[in-house]
């Protein structure tokens, strides 16, 4: 399977920075093999303006979230379809952010997932454990239930694993754990979801940089990189995007 990576910006991101990323995006990338898709995730503010420009360099768009209804009776949420509307390729879902700090339950995230195909997004659906699930030995038991309530029928998108241990510290997971877990997300991806499971792309996701990126991609059952901090300037995003494509 084709490598993805994905930018996250999380909160950040004014129009100055957004501009500046997707101009160094368009010049530095251009010329590159493209053995690895990109995908930036900016704000929901940003996506508007990043829409021609990314698309101009061949990188696809991304939002961070989306609601369950196609519209209706929401102040300040986003639909789908409004994300479609914008040029919008794909969707975080059940970030463990999101999951924190809203409160977001796997059915919460499992309908939104529903709600993304239905409008033509890719969801990039979330799992990982965090410090006290790991220290207690039940890693896989924490995946496996969020794989299980997560990811809806006829699941179509992409699973990133993204222990929360890992992310934003900038210590990335080792090898052998991200080997260890990728290979138990796709015997659960083939349980649930048969041969279809095999063509699920997994992602890893937590301090991923240039310089761990050609370590972590070649690990078996591994299909790309969920990035954050990395993704937050051309100077660190690019470099990661270059060691992805050759490697
Ligand atoms: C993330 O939160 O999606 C993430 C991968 O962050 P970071 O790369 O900063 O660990």
């Amino acid at each position: 399977m084709k490598q993805i990576i994905v930018g996250n910006w999380k909160m950040n991101g004014l129009s100055a920075d957004a501009d500046a990323l997707a101009g160094a995006l368009a010049t530095e990338l251009a010329a590159l093999p493209t053995r690895a898709d990109v995908v930036v995730c900016p704000p929901f503010t940003q996506l508007a303006r990043l829409a021609p420009k990314l698309k101009a360099a061949g990188i696809a768009l991304g939002a961070q979230d989306c609601h369950k209804d196609a519209s209706g009776a929401h102040t300040g949420d986003i639909s789908a379809p409004m994300l479609v509307d914008l040029g919008v390729q794909y969707v975080i879902l059940g970030h463990s952010e999101r999951r924190a700090e809203h409160h977001e339950l796997d059915e919460t995230v499992r309908e939104k997932a529903v709600a993304a195909m239905a409008a033509g997004l890719t969801p990039i659906v979330c799992v990982g454990e965090n410090d006290d699930q790991r220290s207690s030995g039940d890693s896989q038991a924490t995946v496996g239930w969020q794989l299980e309530g997560s990811l809806p029928q006829g699941f179509t998108g992409i699973v990133a694993y993204e222990p929360i241990w890992a992310i934003g510290t900038g210590q990335a997971a080792s090898q052998q754990d991200i080997a260890d877990m990728s290979a138990f997300i796709r015997a659960e991806l083939v349980r649930q979801f048969g041969e279809a499971g095999k063509t699920i792309r997994i992602l890893y996701g937590g301090s991923v940089n240039a310089r761990n990126v050609t370590d972590i991609l070649p690990v078996e059952h591994v299909d790309g990189a969920l990035v954050g901090n990395a993704s937050l300037k051309a100077e660190s995003f690019v470099p990661l995007v270059r060691a992805a494509r050759a490697s």
